[in-house]
């Protein structure tokens, strides 16, 4: 790890003026993917700005048609919140099954959606519910927000405030885990609800997250997952690792979509 200034403010503010006035500052939420990449050398901003004394940025809100998740609010905490529970259990069981105990613990949903990592749970809540991101600077629609593989609309001086989700009538999440980190080798939401039909897709895609115009034009006015038989996505557009290849992931978005459509009831 380089040397770095280290800033904790306790305001928006305050974490915007440590920001600009550094020559190279960094935003940190939870760590779980800004501290490995300083520790392994592959980053070295002069100064890192830990979010995590800012209250603004922290709690969940219920406002009726929609749920309130501050940018500082750890997996954990979503996972376990009664509202979200209650209104939108798709996105606290999204949550849950994000890594393990300690990143549940440390990882925020503002790090999450900033870093936009093509494998990573929430991109698909945000795209699935139709969410929308709320900035020190504006209201980004999730459909704006993911612009590429760990690419984001977000400014160099723009911080994640919170993610307003609107409660849906009926969604589920169905991811296909990595065994060893637990990120999406596929993941898909499926949701009816105030931003219509949605199905989203996580860790499938080159350019990050995805939605599947095909399936959602079946699924509307069919909810059902019979209504998605014989649609699939071309797999040259995929993702091939050592995890899986692009035609294999091609075959796990059917299926995922299908478990969610069939599980969002
Ligand atoms: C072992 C392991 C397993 C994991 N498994 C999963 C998984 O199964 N699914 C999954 O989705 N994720 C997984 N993750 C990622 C984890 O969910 C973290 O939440 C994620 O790495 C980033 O969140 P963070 O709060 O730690 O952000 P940080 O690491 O602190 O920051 C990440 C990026 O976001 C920026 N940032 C942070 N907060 C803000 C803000 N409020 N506004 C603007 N920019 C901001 C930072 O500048 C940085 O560029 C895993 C991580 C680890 C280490």
């Amino acid at each position: 790890m380089y040397d770095f200034n280290y800033h904790r403010p306790k305001s928006i503010d305050e974490a915007l003026s440590a920001l600009t006035s550094a020559s190279d500052g960094k935003l940190m939420g939870g760590g779980q993917t800004l501290l490995p990449t300083l520790k392994m050398r592959l980053a070295s901003p002069s100064d890192v700005v830990d979010l995590g004394a800012i209250s603004d940025l922290k709690g969940i809100s219920d406002q009726g048609g929609a749920i309130v998740i501050g940018a500082g609010t750890t997996h954990a905490e979503v996972a376990s919140n009664a509202a979200v529970k209650s209104k939108i259990p798709a996105l606290a069981a999204l949550a849950d099954g994000i890594g393990d105990p300690q990143v549940r613990n440390r990882g925020t949903l503002g790090g999450s959606i900033a870093n936009n990592d093509p494998a990573a749970d929430y991109p698909a809540a945000l795209l699935g519910l139709g969410a929308s991101v709320k900035t020190n600077k504006r209201d980004i629609a999730a459909d704006d927000f993911f612009t590429g593989m760990f690419e984001t609309a977000l400014a160099d001086d723009e911080i994640v405030v919170s993610v307003s989700f609107p409660v849906p009538e009926k969604a589920s999440y169905a991811k296909f885990p990595n065994p060893a980190s637990r990120y999406a080798v596929v993941g898909v939401l499926a949701s009816k609800g105030p931003a219509g039909v949605r199905v989203a897709v996580t860790g499938a895609g080159q350019g990050g997250v995805f939605r599947v115009a095909a399936m959602e034009s079946a699924l509307d006015g069919n909810f059902s997952a019979e209504a998605l038989a014989g649609i699939s996505v071309p797999s040259g557009d995929l993702n091939a690792d050592i995890h899986a290849s692009a035609e294999y992931r091609a075959h796990l978005v059917g299926v995922m979509a299908k478990r969610a459509v069939e599980a969002a009831g």
